[in-house]
């Protein structure tokens, strides 16, 4: 019979292998950014992915477990979305908000994910896993957060097209970058607020 406890396992393998793919996703995503400001946020999140395979291997100790990974299936496939999407829209201005859409998809997936194993990790009385998964589950919700708020702020607008461009974009400005504003200044807030 099947326990709780195994399908918390089971789960932390799962993270434990799509984390360490998003590690190899990050720098791709960030080399593929064209806007500065996203390119920061995928670097940013790559330090913060790092550290969640660290506090992974921490909360297998806390169950007596070795690390070890499983092959996510849904982290590969929204992955290869991404590897997609970028090459698809490679050049044009609406690059940025595919490379968002695609890292938002991969958020979520780990919000939905670290949600379950924090709070199954709480009804398991373990709480140093708790604690630890509380602690990625933030930084998942605060990547999200930051990609929303450059999502919003004018990448999407700078792919509504061609003449919306020629006629916003002042002097010294590429297509699909970000425009400095309150903002992105929220947004650096965020980034420094863990
Ligand atoms: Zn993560
Ligand atoms: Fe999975
Ligand atoms: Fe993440």
């Amino acid at each position: 019979m099947k326990t709780l406890e195994n399908l918390f396992k089971d789960e932390l393998a799962d993270m434990y292998d799509a984390e360490r793919r998003i590690i190899k996703a990050l720098p791709k995503l960030a080399k593929a950014a064209t806007c500065p400001d996203l390119k920061e946020a995928f670097q940013v999140h790559l330090k913060q992915t790092e550290g969640h395979v660290k506090k992974l291997e921490k909360v297998f100790r806390s169950c007596g477990e070795k690390a070890k990974g499983k092959t996510c299936e849904a982290t590969v496939g929204l992955l290869k979305e991404g590897d997609e999407i970028a090459a698809e829209f490679k050049g044009s201005p609406a690059l940025n908000a595919a490379l968002i859409a695609a890292a938002q998809k991969v958020e979520h997936y780990e919000i939905a994910t670290y949600g379950c194993l924090h709070t199954w990790a709480k009804q398991l009385a373990n709480e140093e896993a708790a604690g630890l998964l509380k602690d990625i589950l933030d930084e998942e919700k605060d990547a999200d957060t930051v990609l929303n708020a450059l999502a919003f702020s004018y990448l999407n607008q700078a792919a509504l097209g061609e003449t919306n461009q020629a006629s916003s974009n002042s002097a010294g400005q590429r297509p699909g970058n970000l425009r400095r504003g309150a903002t992105v200044r929220s947004t650096a807030s965020i980034l420094m607020v863990r």
